[in-house]
């Protein structure tokens, strides 16, 4: 069979059946129970199952490979990449080597006092420091075992710069271009990216803060020049230039072909096989018919979390929820977690995502992240009044709107901006000055009116609170000392922000007619709870026992980062990471 191609149904039906496996835990399309192991076709044998094709699993297939190991991929789309394709691809790694070549002054002490105090309580020490101490690693072999190439954040600060061991001007890294060419008929197999950058352009994750405030700020207008200038260089070239999400998939997917690791696209992880005791391999849908494929070293789950299995989000996490606000892959419904639950596996900080504040735009959620920190903007309740510093880390944002008070109800909340701030910069795709999409108005997601008691109305906030919020908080403005929520208190809380605003850059008064204000819903990246591993990535019982066999990383294991977000990056970081430690600890049993 060729290196990366997908076994043929006649292949798979020609395989031949199981022989000798033992009891099968099957979850099906998850109605646990299926017991068919003897009849099966078995569609391959390999030292390595990886089940998804993201951060965390190609990570480990790509590590796996380098250690000698035998390794497959399935992957349930019919492309690959997950939510990392759809990312900024920010990834959070302390003391790695890129950083510290560029002169971060970071140690490992400073890293591990802060990851502590970010995760207060929710994950072992044991494994922060399996992070802390793999990660650098971790990189490096990316960097030799593919295409990709990482560059330094500067300026993009740690999200907790009042915590010990914080890094004000950053330790997070992001992929430098690739050309997609390199993947070959591959780059069609690709997962869209969220935002697509525009045609002819190059922008990095860096850039964006930047872009936002281009109209207002010299160095906004160069980086937007830079983009424009590196586009064309890439055109030039015949290249296919791919930045953040998309060149980490591609990078990583590149290294795996080099390394003849095959990727099975439009092959679903049905559940886990079980030998006695052991985790032995995976029942998948394999070009339509349910094959086993054995793994004779461990299965690595990586497949993801439960964002969009509005069943796993009514049950766990708080209300309301809905899969219309997750940002998240698509098929990205829970089925690692299942298939861990189903043999055995303990689960944790299941009532936890990776938050943030979306705008439910028609087409898709909006990630409202500089729009909301830039100055000149405020969010209020449905009471009309401010319960939260705008500008905080978008994970505190949003657990500030679960934080329901029935008097005055945060969800949905509404961000409330003038024309000053519209005329001063970007909303998602539209320029300064120019109107908002229609679309956005017949959506609902965003209302404007002449007056402050207009927009109340429209909103149906009371007038008189929204009015005596704006007076407060152009107070605040004035004086650049938010009494309130302390908004520029926090070293991060002036990333997304106007230098040319005094004497607080994150705080303008509102005072220019029309009056916007946008509906705010408690969004997410995808969710952050998962089966339990340790130090060694290995899944755990409720007694804290190691399930032999099974392995979980990225968001299919409970997170590493706890209940917070250290920084750009904390989710690809580890995810990452722990996907390299599943392949170590497999290589080394
Ligand atoms: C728009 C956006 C921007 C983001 N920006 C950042 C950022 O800058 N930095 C950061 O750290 N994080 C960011 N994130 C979050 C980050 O992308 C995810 O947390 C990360 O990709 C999780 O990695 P993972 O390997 O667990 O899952 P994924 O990368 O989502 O990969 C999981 C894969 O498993 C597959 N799968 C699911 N079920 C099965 C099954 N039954 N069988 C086989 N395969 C299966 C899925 O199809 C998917 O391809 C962002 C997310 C989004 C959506």
């Amino acid at each position: 069979m060729p290196e990366n191609s997908h076994p043929t149904r006649r292949q798979v039906l020609t395989g031949g059946a199981v022989a000798g496996a033992g009891l099968l835990f099957g979850a099906g399309a998850f109605s646990p129970g299926r017991a068919r192991a003897g009849t099966l076709p078995v569609a391959g044998t390999y030292d390595v199952v990886v089940v998804g094709a993201g951060a965390a699993g190609m990570t480990a297939a790509l590590t796996a490979a380098s250690l000698g190991l035998s390794v497959v991929v399935i992957e349930k789309a019919d492309v690959f990449g997950g939510s990392l394709a759809r990312s900024g691809s920010g990834v959070w790694i302390p003391n790695n080597s890129v950083i510290l070549a560029a002169g971060v002054p970071d140690t490992p002490a400073l890293a591990a006092e802060y990851l502590a105090a970010v995760a207060d309580g929710g994950s072992t020490a044991a494994r922060q420091a399996a992070f802390l101490s793999n990660g650098p690693a971790m990189l490096n072999l990316v960097m030799s075992a593919s295409p990709l190439k990482y560059q330094w954040m500067q300026g993009y600060s740690d999200y907790y710069c009042l915590l010990p061991g914080s890094m004000p001007n950053g330790r997070s890294v992001e992929p430098s271009m690739i050309n997609g060419k390199i993947l070959g008929s591959q780059l069609a197999n690709l997962r869209a990216p969220y935002m697509a950058v525009p045609s002819g352009l190059v922008v990095y994750d860096a850039d964006y803060k930047w872009i936002q405030i281009a109209a207002v700020n010299a160095h906004g207008a160069e980086v937007e020049a830079d983009c424009l200038a590196l586009g064309t260089e890439a055109a030039l070239l015949g290249e296919t230039p791919l930045t953040m999400g998309q060149a980490s998939a591609a990078g990583l997917r590149a290294g795996l072909i080099s390394a003849g690791v095959p990727v099975w696209l439009s092959t679903p992880m049905e559940s886990l096989t079980v030998t006695s005791g052991t985790v032995t391999g995976v029942v998948a849908t394999v070009s339509g018919v349910s094959s086993l494929i054995n793994a004779t070293g461990g299965v690595i789950i990586a497949a993801g979390g439960f964002e969009h299995n509005l069943a796993m989000r009514t049950q766990y996490l708080p209300q309301p929820v809905s899969t219309a606000w997750t940002l998240g892959a698509d098929t990205n419904t829970g089925d690692g977690i299942q298939a861990g639950l189903a043999v055995g596996a303990a689960v944790a900080l299941m009532d936890q995502a990776w938050w943030g504040p979306v705008i439910a735009t028609p087409d898709q959620p909006y990630f409202c992240l500089a729009e909301r920190t830039e100055p000149g903007g405020l969010i209020v309740n449905q009471a009309g009044q401010r319960f939260v510093d705008e500008a905080a880390p978008y994970g505190d944002v949003v657990k500030a709107m679960y934080t329901q008070n029935p008097d005055s109800p945060d969800i949905p909340c509404w961000l409330i901006v003038d024309q000053n701030y519209r005329d001063r910069y970007m909303f998602d795709e539209t320029l300064p000055t120019l109107p908002l999409p229609s679309s956005w108005y017949s959506a609902g997601a965003v209302y404007s009116s002449a007056t402050i008691a207009g927009l109340a109305n429209a909103i149906g906030v009371p007038a008189g609170n929204l009015e005596a919020t704006i007076t407060r908080f152009n107070g605040f403005a004035a004086t650049g000392v938010d009494s309130d929520f302390s908004r520029g208190v926090n070293f991060y809380d002036h990333y997304y922000t106007d230098p040319a605003i005094t004497p607080n850059s994150c705080l303008a008064p509102l005072w220019l007619p029309p009056y916007y204000a946008f509906q705010l819903q408690p969004g997410d990246l995808g969710t952050k709870g998962g089966l339990v591993t340790d130090a060694s990535a290995r899944v755990l019982d409720a007694n804290g026992d190691v399930i032999p066999g099974l392995y979980a990383a990225g968001n299919s294991s409970a997170a590493v980062m706890g209940y917070s977000y250290a920084g750009a990056g904390a989710t690809i970081g580890p995810a990452m990471t722990f996907g390299y430690v599943a392949a170590k600890t497999i290589a080394s049993s």
